[in-house]
């Protein structure tokens, strides 16, 4: 047996990208996850599937998992041999008790190892405009907890911090947010210091509340702050109101549910994440090659028949190149071929194989695409979807264009959390639902149900095939100009400034 590993790895304070990539990297390898409660969703999608998880947050409505069983827990998993990784928001030696946890595993002689994160005390107060030091406002960074033991008075001596004249940012504050307050001037700070809470910093649904510290306590409790918040204290957060680069985002606030494949949603969620808004990705589709596959064997046998090999998807391209390399075969048996796609992704996904398409029709649809291929003449051979929309066959063949249509992948319907999403686009959870496919919509309606409820949501789609699946669902749309991803975030950024 293998002797196994705890990695003690800060996940960051929310943003998903804030993981750095060696702790991306120790989470991709691991069998077994233990995370806390401020862990993002989204870092812990990257959890690979394999992999067993073990939550030991701490949430009000329910007990947490006592530190002593959790030090066991992380024993225990690498003692039986597993590649532990213990995951926790921000960074784990910051009011995160990761000293405990590796103090315990070095006394069981538990391999263990810490990679750090990014700490929300430095994270959250910078994505609110406020960067914690200032050559003209502060020199020095004082971490604090605001936290104090069951019916104890908190233990922080005012006086010290406030003779340092640096930044003060308190954690775990926000309840006791008033006395910090009312200790700070006690200590003779100057009301009128301005102050700042962060909540949800580097989260889509980050709010700010500034105001002069001794009008804090008002402020805040009319802004309803809640935890998770810092508190931050210092000349350096008058800078907010000019560096709060975060809420000027173009699709800040936004809801947006993505419903591409798994294997597909990383650059419309990532671009979508950049501009601000809270992607939930929840791929409705998975594609799957059909291997093996007799009928695009057999053609490859020779293709001599071909004048054209067109494809209507990347995932149509992967599954044909899966299949030609299954025959032990490459690039060069498509040689006296012309490639046809049906728009810029496709192509790019072909050129990733070291294929050029020759033809990419204007307008990115089917219908073009066999419009354009039938003008062209020459026998095509359409590789696509099992269940591929009519567009592009119906118009090869009222153009008389010889064609054969072999599905090369499948899509498959992906049920879980449908519940959970029906009861969500009820409450009007999303702003927009990205589709960009007709299978997409198939995909989300099959695992939804027919009487899913649409109506304070809004339909994006990438174009008029989509649209019109999308319609006849009942789904109100609005269709990209273009059959891409950056037109797909046009439209959104343009709806969210009304200018639609
Ligand atoms: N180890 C963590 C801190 C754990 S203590 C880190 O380095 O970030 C928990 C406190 O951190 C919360 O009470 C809150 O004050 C702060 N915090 C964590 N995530 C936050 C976020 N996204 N925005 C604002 N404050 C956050």
């Amino acid at each position: 047996m293998t002797a196994g590993r705890v990695t003690l790895v800060g996940a960051g304070p929310g943003d998903p990208e804030l993981l750095t990539i060696k702790g991306l990297r120790a989470l991709e390898q691991a069998d077994v996850v233990v995370y806390d409660r401020l862990v993002s969703p989204a870092v812990l999608e990257r959890i690979p599937a394999g992999a067993r998880t073990i939550d030991v947050g701490k949430e009000a409505s329910r007990h947490p998992v006592p530190q002593h069983r959790i030090n066991q827990i992380l024993a225990e998993e690498a003692q039986k041999g597993h590649n532990v990784v213990r995951l926790k928001g921000g960074d784990p030696f910051v009011f995160g008790r990761g000293g405990e946890e590796l103090e315990h595993l070095a006394r069981q002689g538990v391999d263990f190892r810490e990679i750090p994160g990014v700490t929300s005390a430095i994270a959250a107060a910078a994505y609110g405009g406020i960067p914690v030091t200032h050559r003209d406002y502060a020199s020095s960074l004082h971490i604090i907890t605001g936290h104090a033991r069951e019916g104890e008075p908190l233990r922080i001596d005012f006086e010290a911090l406030v003779r340092t004249r640096g930044t003060l940012v308190f954690l775990m504050g926000v309840t006791a947010m008033p006395a910090i307050v009312a200790g700070l001037l006690a200590a003779g700070m100057d009301g009128a210091t301005p102050a700042a809470m962060v909540e949800n910093g580097t989260l889509p649904g980050q709010r700010r509340c500034a105001a002069a510290l001794e009008s804090l306590p008002e402020r805040a409790a009319a802004t309803g702050i809640r935890s998770p918040a810092l508190l931050v204290v210092g000349g350096v957060c008058a800078l907010a109101e000019e560096l709060c680069w975060f809420d000027r985002l173009p699709l800040r606030g936004k809801r947006i549910l993505v419903t591409r494949p798994r294997d597909r949603a990383g650059t419309l969620t990532g671009r979508l994440r950049e501009l601000g808004a809270e992607v939930t990705s929840w791929p409705c589709v998975e594609t799957a090659p059909i291997l093996p596959c007799p009928a695009m064997e057999a053609t490859l046998e020779d293709l001599s028949a071909y004048q054209w090999l067109a494809f209507t998807s990347p995932a149509g391209v992967d599954a044909f190149w899966q299949g030609l390399r299954s025959l032990g075969r490459d690039a060069r048996h498509l040689a006296p071929l012309r490639l046809a796609a049906v728009g810029p992704a496709t192509a790019r996904a072909l050129s990733g194989h070291g294929l050029e398409a020759d033809l990419v029709p204007e307008r990115c649809d089917g219908a073009h695409l066999g419009e354009a291929l039938a003008a062209a003449g020459g026998r095509v051979l359409l590789l696509r979807a099992e269940e591929g929309a009519p567009g592009i066959a119906e118009a090869l063949a009222r153009h008389g264009a010889a064609f054969d249509d072999i599905p090369v992948y499948r899509t498959v319907c992906n049920t879980a959390r449908s519940q959970e999403l029906r009861r969500e686009l009820e409450e009007g959870r999303f702003d927009f639902i990205a589709f960009t496919s007709a299978s997409t919509v198939r995909g989300l309606m099959a695992a939804l149900g027919p009487d899913a409820d649409f109506s304070r949501t809004l339909g994006l789609c990438i174009g008029e095939q989509t649209a019109g699946e999308a319609r006849r669902h009942g789904i109100p749309v609005r269709v990209a100009e273009r059959a891409s991803m950056d037109a797909l975030t046009e439209l959104a950024i343009n709806l969210t400034n009304g200018g639609i």
